[in-house]
């Protein structure tokens, strides 16, 4: 257990609606209340550096069971430590699929420098066609449902495993998009598209599918999570949802905040993900989305990918890019640095928004309380090298970007696990 007193940090913690300069005192893993007994404790001079709660990423793809080759539960686990993390959800799309008490159990077996969070399918077999067992699934420790990787298309089966969803008080999270529109699509309509003649992703293969989750919310009640939005009409539809009072929630991952498909540069499969990069609009809607609390959450879709076949051009990469190890700083250069969001905001759209999503107690740095902790360096410009990722995969289209703001020691449940203590 980590024993530790940071002196002079900057400590934000929105749960507690707290942003002040502070020491924190940590012993045997446990914060310490204000002005506490730190004799003998190491000390480690924090001025300058943020103290926040861990951060929380609802939305991960560990490759395991079935592709552990592109990532492992444990590398998973140590490029989130990595990357400022204490707390993922793991999604249920691997081989075979996450719809049993057994994966589930797999799933949070090992101890790992992270918490695992894993949600479980929908639907059996993530096939879209029968729910499966939720009660069980809840029973056996699931956070959340999902088939993410496909949209549950049949209303009927959706609505039903949202009655039972909202009755077992856990959120239901959709890859809202509609197959039949989106056909093969693998990109929004701009120059690379029509240079390469590359088949083009509507919009409105997301926004129907949004404004039917939005539907099915107001008939069930059940809490209801768009993941990844990739465009402005989704962002409008949520809003609008959520002033009519609904539990609907939207989730902004780092490439969609800082990337629009006009700054694709070349046909490279690591720019190709489901849904894809939108216009310079959505990039502003989505941004706008997340300034007002509309997306109340950050998420990365971190989706490992073996090299070799992301090094095939965009028609035939699979889709998604890794993020856990870029997404601190990407979202701190897009909305601390750019849009000037404030701090409390930005570190709650990474903490309180997602344990919101899962019903779970905010993350705080209150006295009591288990340190699950992110110290951040916000002064210190880094080059993003994928060589020196700990996810085993490298498919990043932030590959030499300079960023500002890095993790330099995560503790999560009292226990350091990334970086090191002077
Ligand atoms: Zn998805």
């Amino acid at each position: 257990m980590t024993n530790l007193v940071l002196t002079n940090a900057r400590v934000i913690d929105p749960a507690a609606g707290r942003d002040e300069t502070a020491d924190l005192i940590i012993r045997g893993g446990i914060i310490q209340p204000r002005g506490a007994d730190a004799a003998g404790l190491p000390r480690m001079d924090a001025a300058g550096l943020i103290a926040a709660p861990g951060f929380w990423d609802v939305h991960v793809h560990f490759r395991d069971p079935g592709n552990a080759f592109a990532e492992t539960r444990r590398t998973g686990a140590e490029a989130a430590a990595a990357g400022g993390f204490t707390h993922v959800v793991t999604m249920p799309n691997t081989f075979p699929a996450g719809d049993s008490p057994d994966w589930l159990r797999e799933q949070i077996a090992d101890t790992l420098p992270v918490t695992i969070l894993p949600s479980a399918c929908i639907t059996r077999g993530r096939q879209g066609k029968e729910v499966a067992d939720l009660e069980a699934l809840a029973a056996a420790g699931a956070s959340s449902f999902t088939d993410d990787g496909a949209m549950v298309a049949d209303d009927r089966v959706m609505r039903a495993a949202m009655i039972r969803s909202k009755a077992l008080n856990k959120p239901v999270m959709d890859h809202a998009v509609v197959t039949g529109l989106a056909k093969n699509g693998v990109i929004r309509d701009c120059p690379l598209a029509r240079r390469f003649g590359l088949p083009v992703f509507p919009h409105e293969a997301e926004t129907e599918a949004v404004l039917r989750d939005i539907r099915l919310c107001r008939e069930t009640g059940c809490a209801t999570h768009i993941q990844h939005v990739s465009c402005a009409g989704s962002v409008a539809a949520i809003r609008a949802a959520r002033a009519e009072g609904l539990p609907v929630t939207g989730e902004a991952s780092p490439h969609h905040l800082a990337l629009a498909a006009e700054d694709i540069p070349l046909d490279d499969g690591n720019y190709r993900m489901n849904p894809p990069l939108g216009t310079r609009e959505d990039v502003r809607a989505i941004r706008d989305g997340v300034l007002d609390g509309t997306l109340a959450l950050f998420a990365t879709d971190h989706a490992p990918h073996a090299a070799e076949t992301k090094s095939k051009g965009f028609l035939k990469a699979p889709f998604g890019v890794i993020g856990l190890e870029t997404a601190l700083g990407v979202t701190w250069k897009i909305m601390a640095e750019e849009e000037r969001m404030p701090l409390l905001d930005w570190v709650a759209r990474w903490t309180t928004g997602p344990a919101a999503l899962l019903g779970l107690p905010a993350p705080t740095l209150a006295p009591g309380t288990r340190a699950d902790l992110v110290l951040i360096d916000a002064r210190t410009p880094w080059q993003v090298n994928p060589e020196s990722f700990r996810s085993l995969s490298r498919n990043t289209p932030f590959a030499g970007w300079t960023l500002s703001a890095r993790p330099v020691l995560t503790l999560c449940d009292g226990r350091t696990v990334w970086g090191k203590i002077p």
